[in-house]
């Protein structure tokens, strides 16, 4: 219902323009704490963009999408103007309704408007209106009830019944008949024709329909094979009729009983009998690719379009309930309930048709004014199927070779409606609850990072945010499916807006949560996998995906969209599965089964290939495994070169849980904690005994082994939920890692006195990241050295993270006071080529490999090892193969890499000499790009 009372109704108001109207509403939401100060210019832009003319005597100005930040609580005020306002083009509106509405309540607010205005004499009605209460009964009339469209749940396929009368006592229960309705239904039985039956009762309580299709039997003589029974109120199944009276005319009623799932007998119906996409020559089908389908403003522009030709002009939705409207009805069109993907089949006829239905397909295909995505974004019909080599974004290495399983995206299908609310947020608290019980089940058989991830996912299940934005839209007669996905939805696409990467690619577990509750919702199973192990391809695959999937069946995975800094990119690295991301939509277009190889190494995925290429990846593959055996047999020997120089070989920890895993696995201490994820795992500011704990922890898995750990990198990407900062433009260049510290410089103290009170006479390395500039690296030094006269912990070296390019540049004077360096080639690769790290497409260009980059790595080291101390690499780099070779060229101590990495890095090490390693790094430093760089590391060392 209408957000409204009476209060919020003027009568008989004389306005000189519709400006003053706009002006006069916007001013009363404000000062009634709908809307903010600033909505009344957004109204008027809206207007200026497209008249809010609804058509029927009303309009309906609204703030632009822009300001809907501005809305405060969904609300609306209606000015009552007996005579009329100049509205758009001779149109005069009577009743002015100026609406403040958030995104997903706005389009709701006006579909429910358009069909409680479908009556024909409103304009006239409203003009005459005298009370508030008048104009309030009228909106507010009963709409015509959700229950009287096709609805597969009100679709019973194969009713057991042998005589019409089991039928029509089956067909009572259904509508949940009164004894007097059923009487009525048994006494209003008409055949119309092909076996369809239809039976009536009237009702002054819900109208309700049922279809029940039989085994077959006769009556009074003719064959029963479906029944449709009404329990109608006014003329409200009308259109129930005529659309079952389409099918009849064409003589092929018959056919729709032959249906065997409830589903397929509705879509049917919905759509009538002529062929869903085989629009005939006076007709053109298009799908509505706007954001947010079909609302006023698009619809506006349609209609304008639409007025310009002669020609008689029908549109029908196709995915909506399948009856024919006037294209030239503003609110007609907004009647159809078009959303993303719907396809509008339009039909002319008059002398310039064929102009009108090209001119219509132009403007829906342009956007209507607005900025339109591919339709599916990935759509495979958009796409040839590719074929020979394809590049995306390596997420997790190694190489997988099999068939591929193309997972085509899940469709839910559901009413929009419903009439029942209690019910319906019954039925959303059920698929809630059950959903919570997977998920559970789920993080219950998970380890580590899953186990948080699902977790995280528990969490989003309960925000209370989404479940009160889901509860307010059932109130309003938005169905549990529709409700859920609008603001699903719209969380997610705030979500994946945001400026943050890390943040932005989180919108994946929002859709996955998503998908997994309209599953349950909708009754939908999600798609079964093959028996045979697969690559599996996917627009995306959320981390809930990956911590169910079979790990046996699974070879490789591969990404249309994600990130490499996604969680499913992480988990995927963290299982050993081989990932390639970021690959675009046309690998949506390859075909199930097809075989192919796979690259993590080389970020590529050959599709189809020849017997040769297919050979030779198999042997690489071979080779790979008897690798890593063999360097997991020997993990905890030293990496020393062939010619006598050790490399030191550390973990990089995000979680002190792992530290005894990385040990096992052959690390020799850990050479990166990245210490802010335990501050962003928490809910608050960890107190200091609580971080004392966690390093401890560490600690005693390490065994006297060095502990490398990073003072909090957080901001920027990686905020803290606790510690709300503004909004920035450029997070990768904002306040993050020490500028951060420095603003709240209790953080930092407190954590070097937990770090040195809990190392006691361990040996601890402590540096500080993003340093750029000598006052940040003066400001956490001089802290240090304070708290460390004071506590006097035995072995403790005061370093900085190297990836800033300043830093590198100036690595002259930093290494006069700082113990050792640590270079971040994530970030100096990113900073350095100015390449978002966490942006797919830009993977080819932020290769660290770079000579520019390979410079400021040199610049480094040569600073460091000129004052007598030691360099380290920690990021991703050093666990490259390609350039493992290059940075020992270039001088570096010590190498941290992911756990799971350091037998391969230490095997890699043993097989390489120290002197061809610097003749290397000599000649990248010479070349002229990354490509270059990879080419001359590949040549054996
Ligand atoms: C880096 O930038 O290379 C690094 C190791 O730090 P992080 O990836 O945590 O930013
Ligand atoms: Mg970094």
């Amino acid at each position: 219902m209408f957000p409204m009372t009476t209060q919020d109704i003027k009568m008989n108001q004389t306005l000189a323009s519709k400006q003053a109207a706009i002006v006069a509403l916007s001013r009363w939401l404000e000062q009634d704490g709908y809307v903010k100060a600033g909505y009344e210019a957004g109204m008027l832009e809206r207007e200026a963009q497209a008249a809010t003319y609804l058509g029927q005597g009303i309009a309906i100005p609204h703030g632009t999408r822009e300001c809907r930040h501005l809305v405060q609580k969904t609300g609306i005020k209606a000015l009552h103007v007996p005579e009329g306002i100049d509205w758009d083009d001779g149109e005069k509106a009577y009743l002015i309704l100026g609406i403040a509405a958030s995104s997903g309540e706005h389009l709701a607010l006006l579909r429910q408007l358009a069909r409680v205005l479908s009556r024909d004499d409103l304009a006239e009605t409203v003009r005459k209106a005298q009370h508030g209460e008048d104009i309030f009964n009228l909106l507010h009339e009963y709409p015509v009830s959700p229950l009287l469209a096709w609805h597969s749940d009100a679709i019973y396929i194969q009713q057991p019944a042998a005589t019409m009368d089991e039928l029509l006592h089956a067909a009572a229960r259904r509508l949940q008949a009164s004894a007097q309705e059923l009487e009525q239904l048994q006494n209003n039985i008409l055949h119309l024709g092909q076996g369809w039956w239809l039976s009536e009762s009237v009702t002054t309580d819900i109208p309700r329909a049922a279809v029940l299709t039989t085994t077959g039997f006769e009556y009074r003589g003719q064959p029963v094979r479906a029944l449709l029974a009404l329990k109608a109120r006014g003329r409200d199944h009308k259109k129930l009729l005529v659309q079952l009276a389409d099918w009849l005319v064409t003589g092929k009623a018959a056919e729709l009983t032959t249906l065997n799932n409830a589903q397929a007998l509705q879509q049917a119906l919905s759509r009538g009998p002529r062929p869903s996409g085989e629009p005939t020559s006076n007709q053109c089908l298009v799908t509505v690719r706007n954001h947010q389908g079909l609302h006023a403003r698009p619809g506006a522009l349609l209609v304008q379009a639409a007025k310009a030709f002669d020609a008689d002009i029908l549109v029908r939705n196709l995915d909506g309930d399948g009856h024919d409207v006037n294209a030239k009805s503003l609110m007609k069109l907004i009647s159809l309930g078009v959303r993303p993907g719907h396809r509008l089949l339009f039909t002319a006829t008059g002398p310039d048709s064929g102009a009108a239905l090209a001119r219509l397909q132009a403007v829906i295909n342009e956007g209507l004014g607005e900025l339109v995505a591919p339709l599916v974004p990935i759509a495979a019909a958009s796409h040839p199927e590719p074929v020979g080599l394809l590049k995306g974004a390596s997420a997790s290495p190694g190489i997988a070779i099999g068939p591929l399983y193309v997972e085509a995206p899940v469709h839910f299908d559901y009413a929009d409606v419903a009439c029942d609310a209690v019910a319906e947020q019954r039925r959303f608290e059920q698929a809630l609850q059950l959903a919570d019980c997977h998920l559970a089940d789920a993080a219950a058989r998970a380890q580590g990072q899953a186990q948080e991830i699902l977790g995280m996912h528990r969490e989003l299940l309960k925000d209370p945010g989404l479940t009160e934005n889901v509860l307010q839209r059932v109130r309003q007669g938005v169905s549990a499916p529709a409700a859920w996905w609008a603001a699903i939805d719209s969380a997610a696409t705030r979500q994946a807006s945001s400026d943050n990467s890390t943040l932005a690619e989180r919108a994946a577990d929002i859709r996955d949560i998503g998908r997994q509750v309209m599953a349950i919702l909708c009754n939908t199973a999600l798609p079964d996998t093959p028996e045979a192990p697969y690559i599996w391809v996917a627009e995306d695959i959320g981390p809930s995906d990956i911590v169910n999937m079979d790990t046996a069946k699974v070879l490789g995975l591969v990404t249309a969209g994600g990130g490499v800094s996604s969680h499913s990119a992480i988990l995927a690295r963290a299982l050993d599965i081989p990932a390639l991301v970021a690959m675009g939509g046309k690998v949506m277009a390859l075909k199930t089964g097809t075989c192919a190889i796979l690259n993590g190494d080389t970020g590529t995925l050959h599709v189809d290939p020849g017997e040769a290429v297919l050979s030779r990846a198999l042997e690489v593959q071979l080779r790979e495994r008897e690798l890593a055996w063999q360097a997991w047999e020997q993990r905890m020997q030293p990496a020393i070169t062939t010619d006598g120089y050790r490399l030191e070989v550390g973990a990089n920890l995000g979680d002190a849980g792992q530290a005894a895993e990385a040990m096992a696995g052959g690390a020799e201490g850990v050479g990166l904690l990245r210490t802010e994820f335990a501050f962003m795992g928490h809910s608050q500011l960890p107190a200091i005994q609580q971080q004392i704990e966690e390093y401890q922890h560490v600690f005693s898995a390490l065994g006297g082994r060095p502990l490398v750990a990073r003072t909090l990198d957080a901001g920027g990407d990686k905020p803290l939920s606790y510690w709300l900062r503004p909004k920035e433009d450029n997070p990768f260049l904002g306040v993050r890692g020490i500028r951060l510290c420095m603003q709240q410089p209790e953080l930092l103290e407190t954590q070097l006195r937990a770090l040195l009170a809990a190392a006691g006479d361990q040996p601890l390395r402590i540096m500080f990241p993003m340093v750029a500039d000598w006052s940040e690296w003066r400001f956490g030094k001089e802290m240090f050295d304070r708290i460390q006269a004071d506590i006097q912990a035995p072995d403790v070296q005061l370093g900085m993270m190297v990836e800033v390019p300043s830093a590198a540049l100036n690595a002259r004077q930093f290494a006069r006071e700082a113990d050792f360096f640590s270079i971040g080639t994530n970030d100096l690769t990113q900073y350095t080529l100015a390449a978002d790290r966490g942006n797919g497409e830009l993977a080819a260009l932020s290769d660290g490999l770079h000579p520019a980059v390979l410079r400021l790595i040199a610049m480094t080291v040569e600073a460091a090892h000129a004052e007598g101390k030691w360099v380290g690499v920690c990021g991703e780099l050093g666990a490259d193969p390609q350039a493992l070779p290059v940075l020992l060229g270039l001088g570096i101590d010590e190498v941290s890499v992911s756990p799971k990495r350091i037998p391969l890095v230490k095997a890699r090490v043993r097989e390489l000499s120290l002197a061809k390693c610097k003749q290397l790094a000599g000649r990248a430093l010479e070349a002229s790009c990354a490509g270059a760089v990879r080419i001359l590391a590949g040549e054996k060392q």
